[in-house]
């Protein structure tokens, strides 16, 4: 993976930008130290690593502008970055980069529970949004898996999702209003607490943007009223295009499940060791999860469990408690860290329309002894969003190549059947180079025009998004 060769001038400039950044904020928010800005190196794609100049830690709007505005009039890059979870390298910085973190930005500012709103500063983690008001019996619908530590600042960048997006949309449809920052220091509000605002959508447009067009501060988010219950089921199957096919039949009865959950037997037997969550042991097992009263619960799950049987499953296994279904969920949000402990992995995140699954997962198999690479599968099946996990070795010469190779051919695969690129973790530097795969060169220009307008001199999270070649022109030009 290329990145573009660091700019001499701003390296020896450092001195002179810690001064200017010291007249701003405290000393202990600036992190210049090259031992210390080591923690910033990477986020959660391991793979691609690089010190940054510098790392800043504002604690407010106000910060967060005064570092933007001394970084532009210097020509300085700057890398957003939220928790670090991103697995696209979204936040990766460059040698002559600033990471600008907003893990101090975590306050709650507002809550209305009469018109069901929170807004928060922009670091808060996801989880601790719905901490704050689930005593009022809200929650916070978007729940990536990482959502005990990655940050609203990260989630809105990426628009992110998670198992229970099936029924309440990803974070583009939970999202009121941000405030951000422009590279040159303004500062805009962007909708607010009410459905929708007039003009373009802006919000929309930022929602997903990755850290390109401006730095979020704070977040107006859509809190809902807790479900009165939920129960999953648990079905398994000897073949995973079958437990593929069986996704496709309950979308097409009607029934919207909150979450309609995949993992074949790798990842299976690797979260059920971990979390002993008292998974069968099959070749494909399927999490379906309804919400309501149990009136409704039991009127969905019997349609599942009805279209399910058609499928001929190995396992049926409807849950019994509030324990039994926290195990089920435990087992499923720990798959990454799981699958961690068996072997390196490339986490992919294709989508592809539902329809298309047994087709693609029997495409992938094949391409496996192709590579001579093991993949383990585990996805929102649901709204098929596919993360394949190609394991490789790290120590092995040649293999992280590879794994790159393969994961490009099966995300090219999930743009040939009608689907794109990435479903929630971004394109960042993993999937950058593929742009041209999913997009022609007009259509590129069009995006590429837009971080024009917001960002005029291309200083905001470089070499990210758009093929390096694509953009060498603007990024030269500004430089
Ligand atoms: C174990 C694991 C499980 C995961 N599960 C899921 C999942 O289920 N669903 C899902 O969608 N993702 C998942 N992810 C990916 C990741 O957690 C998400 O992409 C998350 O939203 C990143 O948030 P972050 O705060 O860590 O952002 P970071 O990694 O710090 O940054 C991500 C992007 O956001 C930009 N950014 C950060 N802060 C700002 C800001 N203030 N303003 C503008 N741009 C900013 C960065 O420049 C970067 O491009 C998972 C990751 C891991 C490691």
């Amino acid at each position: 993976m290329d990145m573009p060769i660091p700019n001499p001038a701003i390296l020896a400039r450092k001195p002179e930008l810690i001064d200017r950044l010291r007249q701003v904020m405290p000393d202990d928010a600036i992190i210049s130290d090259p031992v210390a800005t080591r923690a910033y190196e990477c986020d959660a794609l391991t793979a691609y690593k690089c010190p940054p100049l510098l790392a800043v830690l504002p604690a407010n709007t106000q910060e967060v502008s005064d570092v933007l505005r001394i970084c532009h009039d210097m020509g300085v890059p700057v890398v957003p970055r939220g928790s670090g979870t991103s697995l696209a390298g979204g936040a990766l910085p460059t040698e002559d980069s600033v990471i600008l973190g907003v893990a101090r930005l975590s306050d709650v500012l507002e809550t209305d529970y009469d018109n069901r709103f929170i807004r928060v500063q922009s670091g808060r983690t996801n989880l601790s949004v719905t901490g704050a008001v689930e005593e009022q019996g809200f929650f916070y619908a978007p729940d990536p898996s990482s959502q005990l530590a990655c940050a609203i600042a990260g989630n809105i960048a990426m628009n992110s999702g998670g198992a229970h997006c099936l029924k309440y949309g990803v974070t583009t449809n939970n999202l009121m209003g941000v405030t951000m920052v422009l590279m040159d220091g303004q500062v805009l509000q962007l909708g607010g607490a009410y459905l929708d605002a007039e003009g373009y959508d802006l919000l929309g447009l930022i929602c997903g943007s990755e850290g390109q067009l401006g730095v979020v501060t704070e977040a107006t988010l859509r809190i809902l009223p807790k479900p009165e219950g939920a129960r999953p089921v648990l079905i398994g199957f000897d073949n995973n295009e079958v437990a593929g096919a069986c996704v496709s039949d309950i979308i097409k009865a009607g029934v919207l499940p909150v979450a309609i959950e995949f993992m074949d037997r790798p990842c299976i037997r690797a979260c059920e060791a971990f979390a002993k969550a008292g998974y069968p042991d099959c070749e494909a097992l399927l999490i379906v999860e309804v919400e309501g009263s149990d009136a409704e619960i039991d009127e969905q799950l019997g349609t599942i469990i009805e279209i399910a049987r058609t499928h001929n499953p190995v396992e049926l296994r409807e849950s019994q408690s509030a324990d039994e279904s926290a195990k089920i969920w435990l087992g499923r949000k720990s798959a990454f860290g799981a699958m961690g402990q068996i072997n390196d992995y490339m986490c992919l995140d294709g989508t592809i329309p539902v329809s298309q699954l047994p087709f693609v997962l029997r495409r992938i198999a094949q391409m496996s002894e192709e590579f001579g690479l093991d993949v383990a599968n585990v996805f929102h099946a649901g709204d098929g969003n596919m993360h394949p996990l190609i394991l490789f070795d790290a120590n092995k010469p040649g293999d992280l190549e590879l794994c790159e190779e393969f994961g490009a051919e099966i995300l090219k695969l999930c743009v040939e059947v009608g689907g794109c690129l990435t479903g929630e973790h971004g394109v960042g530097v993993e999937k950058r180079d593929l742009m041209l795969d999913q997009y022609a060169p007009a259509d590129l220009e069009i995006q590429m025009a837009v971080k024009d307008v917001f960002d005029p001199k291309w200083l905001l999270n470089p070499a990210k998004v758009f093929p390096l070649a694509t953009s060498d022109t603007r990024r030269i030009a500004a430089e």
